[in-house]
């Protein structure tokens, strides 16, 4: 039913109808006036004559209806005129008077000649059906009872013939609009027409028996029309209430979509009756504004809703707004100009209420009927429809948010990963650009950190900042979007692999600068992948997965990094085992290796240090640096340290329980310095293994040691006051001096494998082992080498003065079993020293 209602009307159709219809009523309307007028007009009194007439021309204006749709096209008043005018004038002078009057009535009140021409010959029509069957019937003395049957009949047969006519012009004009419209033409023909004869014979017999009888007929008649008003407006408020209930039905069918829109559109159109309908509505979300217009012969675009500026648009949606009606007869200057801008001469315009802060404009032009214009009824019955249009809009406008919300990240309000895929998807199969476009990948280094030691508003804060400074910096046809976490995507429409290179460098170092973020000024750096359409790839998923992988190689790089097949097996890798990492530790998959040091000159065992080993399923020995990687990379290197801490701890209470004093030393990440609960988290290790923190070592890295951060945030002292030793491992791998090391709590320096290796061979290094081990002595520091694999470096370490070994000539680090028996095969137990509860463990050379 209400696809009936919305189809697009049919331009072609509706321009050729009229015509159609003028000359259906023509070709009838014609033949019936000849042959009426054959016989003659008889001679009549001019001034009754004249009277006739002017009573036809008045009832046709007072009352005329004359509409193929919707109303009926006949009126009491008229059909009074119409039985006097046979009684008093005769056929031909009745089919003159009317068909004249009608069409005085019709041009003067400018209605299209097609629509004139078919009135007036079904004027003369029905004068003719009217004419034969009085011809037929008895009766002609106007005292006669037969004479007023006769009557009776022959307007009721001229109106049913009329009414036939009608429903055949709006059938040929609409289409068959289905049975109602029988009930709406044949009511007034079977009620109103005759109680109008009944009239005018009652008016005819006063006449005649008194002709001054017209003055008590005049004032009555008067009295009578005025009630028909009241009555008909009664009715049109009727229905005008029904039209509303029907246009509610029809808004609640609607999908809240675009086509929904316009079903709204043209069912205001429809029930008010208008020639054009437009509803403007204003920016919302992702959506630029809306026209929708709907008029008779198809939708076109005009001037004046849109315009913010315009006076009826102003005057409708300003603080005192409301329904407008603004007709050209009543305007002022500016509005006629408003009304002849759009080509309309009565127009209401209201407002219509919107989600987007700013209210929409809906504006109904031009009644359909040109003898009917725009009422307070109408007037009402939009006021009521606006309530629906409202809500109609409303729940559309709620789609819309959650749609947008569902394709937008919260924070930044950036497009999100899905709107991006769908983008990328939309951009390559359009075909525009060649198919070409580029996508980066970028991931924001510090934001882990700053999550972690500053809480999640300062990295959101840091996220919106970023956000701020790609939409600066990326190329004005850049699509940006918020992916998950840390990363945002830039899609660069048209764009080669090469230019999409060069872009993702500008925007690396357009980037790097400092911000200031919840009072810290921190650094902005980015990791950025790169992937290009066609040669990555064709579709967003693919594209999308390559340039992860291009920015987990860039995370190893540095910088940025272009995808590249090889890179596939690798990160695929790395995802898996990022994935399991948890489960290997709580497996125990994810274990620990030991390696003795040993005191240089004693060969007492002083320490083990602890290094972790993952045995995978599949992938065998995952490299430790692969796993240290990892577990920063995916923020777990907390868990990963706990966990080794653990098992140092464990062995060394189990020593402990034996009576042997032997420290553990581990690894500790500059990333797991940061974190602001480690010093906690070592102090619980300790005291749940219950050991001393004397025997727990602590290795770490040599520039996160003279990080900024690091050296402000104390954790140092706080680690140091907790009774552990500091060791500062791969030292001369960094590029600290040794002098800035005195501020710190640093009790050993570990001479980097690197140095040591080669230091047999290479004179460089042997001299910048012994400046390291000189320089350490005079800041009172133990000195560490590793990587000791030969009895010669041995020796020359020991020359040197270094204290402690560690190296594969001692040992290779060796699972706790093995262990074990390396130290009952290669070891004794020296008694406690005076004063010391445990033993010591030396190596039997
Ligand atoms: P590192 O801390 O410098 O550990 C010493 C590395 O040198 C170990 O490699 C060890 O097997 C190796 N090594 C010892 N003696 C010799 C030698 O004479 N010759 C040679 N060529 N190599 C020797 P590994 O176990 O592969 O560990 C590599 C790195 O992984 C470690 O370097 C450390 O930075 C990291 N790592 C290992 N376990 C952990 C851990 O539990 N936590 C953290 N944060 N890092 C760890
Ligand atoms: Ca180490
Ligand atoms: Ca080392």
């Amino acid at each position: 039913m209400a696809e009936q209602h919305v189809r697009e009307p049919d331009k072609g159709r509706a321009a050729r109808s009229p015509w159609l219809v003028a000359l259906l009523g023509l070709s009838f309307g014609l033949p019936v006036g000849v042959m009426v007028l054959v016989g003659g007009p008889s001679a009549v009194d001019a001034r009754v004559l004249a009277a006739v007439f002017f009573a036809a021309v008045v009832a046709e204006w007072v009352n005329v209806h004359v509409e193929f749709r919707r109303q009926s096209f006949h009126s009491s008043a008229s059909e009074l005129a119409f039985v006097i005018a046979l009684l008093e004038l005769g056929g031909a002078w009745t089919a003159v008077t009317r068909a004249a009057a009608v069409a005085l009535v019709l041009m003067v009140q400018r209605l299209p000649a097609p629509k004139v021409l078919f009135n007036t010959a079904v004027a003369v029509l029905e004068a003719g059906v009217a004419v034969v069957i009085l011809g037929w019937l008895p009766g002609g003395d106007i005292a006669s009872v037969l004479t007023w049957v006769a009557c009776l009949v022959a307007v009721f047969a001229a109106n049913a013939v009329a009414a036939c006519f009608v429903a055949a012009a709006i059938t040929l004009t609409e289409g068959y609009p289905g049975r109602p419209i029988w009930a709406s033409l044949f009511t007034p023909v079977v009620v109103v027409s005759p109680v109008a004869v009944l009239i005018g014979l009652a008016i005819l017999l006063l006449l005649h028996a008194a002709p001054w009888s017209w003055v008590i007929i005049a004032p009555l008649a008067v009295a009578l029309v005025l009630l028909y008003r009241r009555f008909a407006s009664v009715t049109r408020e009727g229905q005008s209430l029904e039209q509303v209930y029907e246009f509610a039905r029809r808004v609640e069918e609607v999908r809240p979509d675009e086509a929904g829109t316009r079903q709204i559109v043209q069912a205001v159109r429809e029930l008010l009756n208008a020639e054009r309908v437009a509803l403007w509505l204003p920016p919302y979300l992702d959506e630029e504004p809306r026209l929708v217009v709907a008029t008779e012969d198809g939708a076109h675009w005009y001037d004046g809703p849109g315009d913010p500026d315009d006076v009826l648009r102003r005057r409708a949606v300003g603080s005192s707004g409301g329904v407008v009606h603004v007709a050209a007869s009543r305007a002022d200057a500016a509005e006629a100009a408003a009304l002849a801008r759009r080509g309309v001469s009565d127009l209401l315009g209201a407002p219509v209420t919107t989600a987007a802060g700013e209210p929409g404009y809906l504006e109904v032009c031009d009644r359909r009927s040109d003898l009917v214009t725009f009422s307070s009824s109408e007037r009402g019955a939009l006021d009521s429809m606006l309530t629906h249009v409202n809500a109609a809009i409303r729940q559309q406008q709620l789609l819309t948010r959650i749609r947008y919300d569902a394709d937008h990240d919260r924070l930044t309000g950036l497009p999100n990963r899905q709107r991006l895929a769908a983008e990328v998807d939309a951009l390559l199969s359009d075909g525009s650009g060649g198919g070409r476009a580029g996508l980066i990948l970028a991931s924001l280094g510090t934001y882990a950190d700053v999550t972690d030691t500053l809480g999640h508003a300062a990295s959101d804060e840091l996220l919106l900042v970023t956000a701020g400074l790609l939409r600066e910096h990326a190329p004005p046809r850049a699509l940006l979007a918020r992916m998950e976490r840390e990363q945002f995507a830039v899609l660069l429409p048209g764009l080669s692999l090469a230019a999409t290179e060069r872009a993702a460098r500008r925007l690396r170092e357009a980037a790097a600068t400092r911000v200031r973020v919840a009072g810290l000024d921190l650094e902005v750096s980015l990791t950025i992948g790169v992937v290009a359409a066609p040669v990555h790839g064709a579709d967003a998923g693919t594209l999308m997965q390559r340039a992860d992988v291009a920015l987990l190689a860039a995370g190893t790089s540095g910088g940025v990094a272009s995808y590249h097949p090889v890179m596939d097996q690798q990160s695929l890798r790395r995802l898996q085992l990022g994935t399991e990492l948890e489960q290997a530790m709580a497996d125990g998959r994810i274990g620990v290796v030991f390696q003795p040091v040993i005191d240089a000159k004693t060969s007492d065992i002083v320490s083990v240090e602890t290094l972790v080993r993952w045995t995978h399923p599949r992938y065998g020995a995952v490299p430790p640096e692969d796993v240290i990687g990892l577990a920063e990379q995916i923020g777990r290197i907390g868990a990963v340290t706990d966990h080794v801490l653990d098992l140092a701890l464990a062995r060394c209470r189990r020593w402990l329980d034996q009576g042997i004093a032997l420290s553990v030393a581990v690894n500790v990440s500059a990333r797991s310095l940061a974190d602001v609960d480690l010093v906690q988290r070592i102090k619980g290790a300790l005291d749940r293994h219950g050991v001393p923190g004397e025997l727990l070592v602590l290795e770490l890295t040599e520039s996160s040691v003279v990080d900024d951060a690091v050296r402000e945030s104390l954790v140092l002292e706080d680690l140091h006051d907790l009774g552990l030793r500091l060791s500062m491992d791969d030292f001369g791998t960094g590029y600290s001096s040794l002098s800035q090391l005195r501020q710190l709590p640093i009790d050993e320096v570990k001479i980097d494998k690197s140095f040591v290796l080669t230091m047999a061979t290479g004179q460089g290094e042997a001299f910048i082992a012994r400046s390291i081990i000189e320089l350490a002595h005079n800041l009172g520091l133990c000195v560490v080498a590793e990587g000791v694999e030969d009895e010669m470096t041995r020796n020359q370490l020991m020359a040197m003065g270094c204290d402690k070994l560690q190296g594969f000539l001692i040992s290779r680090p060796l699972p706790e079993d093995r262990l074990e028996k390396w130290l009952l095969a290669r070891t004794g137990v020296r008694s406690a020293a005076p004063g010391a509860t445990h033993r010591r463990l030396f190596v039997r050379t």
